[in-house]
């Protein structure tokens, strides 16, 4: 899909000072609750953008970002990657199981858990390569129809099932409210979620809500226009 050009002459002229703004106001939020901004992951979602745009986000030490396509992350960041090392790539998109191979070898954290076939693929995968990327399920706390995430009536059964069936190992758990809601009901259902399973980390927050996510519990953010510029 063709991208628009407008941001060429927005944000993006200058993702480092965006990149800075952002993490200024994750110290912010973070402070505002007590909590630390270190103990939040700021994931630059690079989806759309070049390996051209992506480099000066790098080169200002952002090392942490998120793809929502296995294909499009496949073309780019191998050579990103071998430049700069200690880079760690976030899936953050929909999964299927043709590309779960493709998606164990390349990302280092997988947030989009959300049924049991693309579990099981996962668990194969992580097996025969030897890799282990970290796993969050992803939760559709609006039970929307056309979203991914497992529902929230099954959210439990599925964090249980991943873990002693397939003896995956979940470092927490992530969400998408829907566009149209407050997402703060969606963000505490996920927290309440994750309590119960004694899981740490959530991932939830993009360039729109990140501060109220950090302020209920957030442990990773996907932000992504907010540092890159429109889409
Ligand atoms: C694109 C995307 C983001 C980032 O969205 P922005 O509004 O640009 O910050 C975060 N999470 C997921 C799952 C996405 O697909």
């Amino acid at each position: 899909m063709p991208r628009k050009l407008a941001h060429k002459n927005g944000m993006n002229s200058a993702p480092h000072q965006a990149l800075r703004d952002v993490r200024l106001r994750i110290e912010r939020a973070a402070h505002s609750v007590g909590r630390s901004g270190q103990d939040i992951t700021l994931i630059a979602v690079s989806k759309t953008f070049t390996a051209a745009e992506i480099m000066p986000v790098l080169q200002n030490g952002q090392m942490e970002f998120g793809e929502n396509r296995v294909q499009e992350a496949a073309g780019k960041w191998p050579g990103l990657k071998a430049k700069f090392a200690g880079v760690e790539l976030h899936l953050i998109g929909p999964l299927q199981t043709n590309k779960a191979a493709d998606a164990v070898g390349l990302f280092d954290a997988i947030h989009t858990l959300d049924r049991p076939r693309i579990a099981e693929a996962i668990a194969r995968e992580m097996a025969k390569q030897g890799r282990k990327p970290r796993l969050f399920v992803q939760v559709n706390t609006g039970d929307e129809e056309q979203k991914a995430g497992i529902s929230v009536a099954a959210a439990d059964h599925f964090i249980e099932d991943c873990r002693a069936r397939l003896a995956l190992s979940i470092e927490g758990l992530m969400c998408i409210p829907p566009l149209s809601e407050n997402p703060e009901r969606h963000f505490q259902l996920l927290a309440d979620i994750a309590r119960r399973h004694g899981l740490k980390g959530l991932s939830m927050g993009m360039s729109g809500d990140f501060e109220l996510a950090i302020k209920l519990g957030a442990t990773h953010i996907r932000v992504g226009s907010a540092i890159f510029g429109t889409r």
